[in-house]
């Protein structure tokens, strides 16, 4: 995918392998040269084309005539107290303002990066929306979260989530761009195995991802078992119904044999009743899921409210209904680590 800077420069993360083999072959250089140079992006993760030290001067020289390296810059570092997660406030070179959080697990490091610039999907408990959606990220912009993380933190991340601001389904292409990028045999080779992409359910782009069959998790955020109910917390309902939505994830299961995820961020008096509960096990039962309980977030700017052990009973209760229920652990609480918060703050 090619896309440029402010000053007409390819920006050279966004080019897939064969991308820059041909980028290199209209240079008149050899193609070896185009796996040097991967190399320097996408395992040594260099930030500057002087880096790369077994390519020639005068060819790095052109580089830099034709390219780009997009950087991110640092404008908060938040580390919880409690865990160790790190919550990043990144600046991209045109002003905006993105998020990025850095989770420990016992098996590794993920990464939950943005997709755009806010979000125009409108979801009433969601923070990322309330700053109005700005731009879609480029494939590189969602890349650099995971490198720049890796770089400065010095770790290795081993799993990353499609789950920070942004609808991921709204910037399908760089999405996607993003995901062969991040996993490319030449590159940085993360298994999609271990990506979750969560969306608000955008059907016909389900159906686009199921047939590329990339090996990831599909994370569907249901939030409400009926239509009634959901159009009135996500206006994503009032396009795409329940039902077409479980057609979709059907679809994707069949296709993938990846078993879905369904997110359910439980607001007291909204979405947490045993209707609510019988319902979403009429709704799922049989089919092969899992789903997450996430005590909704409180968010400043509005009154929705729930706790740990509120959604502990509820996934209890759906368990003996007979889906597999989990809580969330929630991690970084004590530095807002959910989405969107940080941006929010930042751009008021
Ligand atoms: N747009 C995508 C991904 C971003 S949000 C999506 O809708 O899935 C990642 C997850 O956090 C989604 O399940 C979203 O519904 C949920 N979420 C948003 N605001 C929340 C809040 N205040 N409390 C709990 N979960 C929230």
């Amino acid at each position: 995918m090619v896309s440029y800077d402010s000053s007409g420069k390819i920006d050279i993360l966004d080019l897939l392998y064969d991308e820059l083999e041909e980028q290199i072959r209209l240079l008149g250089e050899p193609k070896f040269r185009a796996g040097q140079i991967f190399d320097w992006l996408h395992v040594k993760k260099a930030t500057d084309f002087a880096q790369m030290t077994n390519v020639s001067a005068q060819l790095r020289a052109r580089l830099k005539e034709k390219f780009c390296i997009k950087s991110l810059f640092v404008v908060k570092r938040l580390e919880s107290s409690t865990d160790n997660t790190v919550k990043y406030l990144y600046e991209l070179e045109d002003g905006n303002h993105i998020e990025t959080v850095l989770m420990e697990y016992n098996y590794g490091h993920t990464v939950c990066v943005s997709s755009q610039v806010g979000c125009k999907m409108g979801c009433r408990f969601c923070a990322s929306t309330l700053a109005g959606f700005k731009r879609d990220l480029t494939s590189s912009e969602i890349l650099s979260q995971v490198y720049e993380i890796e770089r400065s933190e010095g770790v290795n991340v081993s799993g990353i989530v499609l789950m920070g601001i942004g609808e991921p389904l709204d910037n399908y292409d760089n999405v996607v761009n993003f995901l062969k990028q991040i996993s490319a045999p030449k590159g940085r080779k993360l298994s999609l195995r271990h990506v979750s992409l969560s969306t608000c359910g955008i059907v016909p782009r389900i159906y686009d991802l199921a047939k590329l069959d990339l090996g990831l998790t599909l994370s569907i955020s249901l939030h409400c078992p009926n239509d009634k109910g959901r159009s009135e917390i996500m206006p994503v309902n009032n396009s795409y119904r329940i039902d077409e939505l479980m057609k979709a994830c059907k679809d994707y299961f069949a296709a993938t044999g990846r078993r879905i995820s369904f997110e359910y961020a439980l607001i007291s008096g909204v979405n947490d009743s045993k209707n609510d509960a019988d319902e979403l096990a009429a709704l799922l039962r049989g089919f092969n899921c899992h789903v997450n309980i996430i005590p909704v977030n409180k968010i400043k700017e509005r009154e929705y409210s729930s706790d740990r052990a509120a959604a502990k009973r509820f996934a209890e209760l759906l368990g003996k209904l007979g889906l597999n229920a989990t809580v969330r652990r929630t991690l970084g609480a004590d530095i807002d680590a959910a989405c969107g918060q940080l941006r929010r703050e930042y751009e008021i």
